[in-house]
Parts: C-alpha cells; structure tokens; sequence
C-alpha cells in the first residue's frame, strides 16, 4: 500500500489474490526465497504518454495514456485497451494483475497487459475517435508487436476503435501481423472473438449448474451493462432457455418481467453498436420498468451477472440478492464485487465465480486469433466456438481441482487465484531471479 498510494482497485485485487496465495505457499520455502509474490505485484513496465488530438471544433485536446506490461513469464503481454475518463494507473494496474492469472488459466501461452487512456469516448464523433486512436497509436506502436504485447478492446474500445488503432499501426510499420486482435474478419480478425466473453461467460456459468444437476432453462437472469459482454451473455443465454429480466448502462437499470427475447435484443444491438445510445430507449420502446440512476441488484432472480465495470456490487447489494434468494453469481466484468460483496458471496451457500475464470472467454478467442494470424488460416465460427467451449470446460475443471475444500465446498475464487498463480510461478521459478 505504501509504495502505490492512492491506487485503490490495485490493492483491493492483489489483497483478494493473496488471501488465498499465502496460505497455500507457506509450505513452500522456494516460493519465498525467490521472492515470488513481491515480483509478481510489480509489473515488468509501465509506459505512459501524452495523446495530443484535435477535435472537430479545431481545439487541441490532451489526454494521458498508459500501457501496464504486467508479466510475460507465460507468453507475449496481452490485454485490452480501456478507454473511459476514470482511466488511472491503479485500476491499469488492477486489470493488468488480474489478466496476468486469467491468461494463465486459459492455458494459451500469453502474458498480462492493460492499457488506456482516460479518453471519454461518449458523445465524440467517429472523427474525433478517428484522430484520438490515431495520435494515440503514434506513440504506443514502438511498445507493441505480435511477438512483444498484443492489446485488445475492453470498455469504450470495440470494433471501430481497434480497426483505427490497427490501421495506424500497420500504416507506421508497414507490416501486417497479429499484433491487435479484435479486428474485423476483413482483415484477420477471428470469427466469435466479438461474442466471445459473453458467450464463454454462459459457457462457464452452465458447467458451474452442471454440477449441481441444473441448467438454465427457465432462469430468471440479471444482467448488468450493455455493452459487449452484456449483449453477447445475453445471446447465449436466449439460446440456453434463460430469461434475462435486466439490463444497464451508467444511467440506469431497465427492467422488463417478460424477458429480453431476440427481436429486443437486436434493438438493444442497434442500439448500442450502431446509434450509440442510452438503455433508457429500450424501456420506451418496450413500456417496461426504468430505474434512473440505479442498479439492478434490488430485483429478485436466480442468477445474477454483473457484465458493466469494477465494484458494481457492494456488500449491501450482495446481502439483497442473497436476501431474495440468488442461487448463482458469475462476473462477466472485472472485479465487479467489492470486498464485501466478494465476501459475503464466498461464505454464502452459492456457487461465485470470479471474472479471471468466468470471464476469460475473450482472451482465449484472443488467442485462438493470434494462432490463426501466425498461420495465415481463418477457421470457422463452428471451430472457434467449440474451441472456446473446451477452454471453459477446462478453466472451470481447474477451479474444481484447486478450489474444493477437505469438506468437499467449491470455493471458484480459491480455485482460479491458485490455478492462476501456479502456472506464472512455476515459470518464474524457472527463470531464475530477473
Ligand atoms: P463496453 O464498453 O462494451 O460496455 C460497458 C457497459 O458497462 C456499458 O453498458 C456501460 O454503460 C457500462 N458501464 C461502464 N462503466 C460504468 C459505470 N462506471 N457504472 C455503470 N455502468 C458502467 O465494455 P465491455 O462490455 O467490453 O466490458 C464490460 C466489463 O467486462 C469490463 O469490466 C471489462 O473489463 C470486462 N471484460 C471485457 C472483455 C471483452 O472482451 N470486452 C473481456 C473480459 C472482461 P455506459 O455506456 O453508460 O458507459
């Protein structure tokens, strides 16, 4: 704490890893001569820069941009781009530590990374956005490479903002390579790597009610955010037989009783994708409920996933849900719980999957793209699909095998900070103290 003042969500990530580390090294004396969890807390490099833009009105604009190489002990840095005013280093430094575990767990050889700006992408036009990601790319080419760290979209940053930033950097380079991914299928993006974190996230979700007999027919799911994750859980989960009662964005909750259906969800697609608009639309056009200015955690469900942004959930609204009976919460987005919210899911009789597991989904098909970019061979949805259901199915073993306790309870957290840890470890171990 005293050496990264002020940097909140990195704290509250390292101290949720390392309850679970400590424990499980204490019998292993090799781990601490090598000062294994001191190294793995301090990333490789941080790179931070000025963006200078011009917007359409002529003014300069400046914004501050960063890039966190966390670890590359397993595989090449890799990690999204967030681009969102309350950008800071600490919450770079939170995603790029957990991304480090989650690709661990996704058994493709990649490493951690995160990076960003605090670059408000709302109500800019595609020209403004144009130019932002071109400025910003000028200086964050020399860091990047397929070979050296490959990033990718996360909050703010989809598909029109990669093509910019790939444009730029293959225009600087004058190489094609794989070195962003979440690139239009055009021009070597992967079929499904848009649908990927959602779709892995219900993937994960019906292995965690295999096990307890139960599948998703008849649900009554909430769901939070609308935007990348939130949209394609929601697909997968229409196709599973759940019905999803909520949607959000950073105004407000809807909160339709018949369902989100296919039809709907094209609306909120168009929406969201297209028209860039605010969730309170989807209420007018449908006459059901709007919550202005909250969230969707005081309405009775089965299943809750959080899929909008960090400590979306507090402890009180994990003691509401619990209250009404939630039987299942899985985090599509990162760290949405807060401590006590994390807390008080882990000690309840519910099966809580953690994001670094549930939501590695988009990593992985960020892999599978790296793999299809070094071959020169696209292959097809069906391929990709079945690749990312096999991934999940082994993220979610590995938490089986890490996370049961003596008394047979599956703690998922335990089971994916362990799982994640020992691979990085392992490696670090083997390089010897650099
Ligand atoms: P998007 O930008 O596509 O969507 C984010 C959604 O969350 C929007 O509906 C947004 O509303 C809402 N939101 C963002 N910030 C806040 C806030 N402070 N309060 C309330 N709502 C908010 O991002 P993604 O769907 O890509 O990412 C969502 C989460 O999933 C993030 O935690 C991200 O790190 C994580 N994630 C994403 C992956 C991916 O492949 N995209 C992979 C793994 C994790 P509004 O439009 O009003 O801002």
């Amino acid at each position: 704490v005293d050496l990264n003042p002020h940097q909140e969500e990195f704290h509250q990530a390292v101290r949720e890893v390392l309850e679970d580390i400590i424990p499980y090294i204490e019998d292993k004396p090799e781990y601490e001569e090598a000062a294994i969890l001191e190294r793995m807390c301090e990333p490789d490099r941080i790179i931070t820069f000025r963006v200078t833009w011009v917007d359409d009105n002529n003014k300069v604009n400046v914004n501050r941009a960063f890039r966190v190489q966390f670890n590359n002990s397993i595989g090449p840095y890799k990690g999204g781009l967030r681009f969102h005013p309350s950008v800071n280093l600490g919450i770079l430094k939170f995603l790029g530590f957990e991304q480090s575990l989650k690709n661990a767990l996704t058994t493709l050889p990649l490493g951690g990374a995160k990076g960003g700006s605090d670059f408000d992408p709302k109500g800019k036009s595609d020209a403004e956005i144009f130019r932002f990601c071109q400025s910003m790319m000028s200086e964050l080419h020399r860091h990047i490479g397929e070979h050296t760290d490959i990033p990718a979209g996360d909050i703010g940053v989809g598909k029109r903002e990669i093509s910019y930033l790939f444009g730029q950097y293959k225009k600087l380079n004058n190489r094609f390579t794989g070195t962003i991914t979440g690139k239009g299928v055009n021009f070597g993006g992967s079929l499904i790597r848009t649908e990927a974190t959602g779709y892995g996230l219900v993937y994960f979700v019906t292995h965690m009610l295999d096990d307890l007999g139960r599948d998703l027919e008849g649900k009554e799911v909430l769901v939070s955010g609308s935007g990348n994750v939130a949209i394609y859980a929601c697909e997968k989960l229409i196709d599973l037989g759940a019905r999803i009662i909520t949607l959000s964005d950073s105004d407000g909750t809807v909160h339709d009783k018949d369902g989100v259906d296919e039809e709907k969800l094209d609306f909120v697609k168009e929406l969201k994708e297209v028209r860039r608009g605010r969730i309170r639309e989807y209420a007018e056009e449908y006459g059901c409920e709007y919550y202005e200015g909250k969230k969707p955690w005081h309405i009775p469900c089965d299943i809750a996933l959080p899929c909008a942004t960090q400590n979306e959930i507090t402890g009180k609204d994990a003691q509401n849900l619990l209250n009404s009976n939630v039987q299942l919460v899985a985090e599509g987005a990162n760290m949405p719980c807060t401590d006590k919210a994390t807390q008080l899911f882990r000690e309840a009789d519910i099966p809580y999957a953690p994001g670094k597991a549930c939501n590695a989904g988009g990593v992985a098909v960020s892999g599978l793209e790296i793999s299809q970019n070094a071959l020169g061979i696209p292959w097809s949805a069906e391929e990709v699909n079945d690749r990312l259901f096999e991934i999940m199915k082994r993220i979610h073993e590995k938490c089986v095998e890490h996370g049961t306790g003596d008394n047979g309870k599956l703690d998922y957290v335990k089971g994916a900070n362990i799982a994640g840890f020992k691979k990085v470890a392992e490696a670090m171990l083997d390089y010897g103290p650099i």
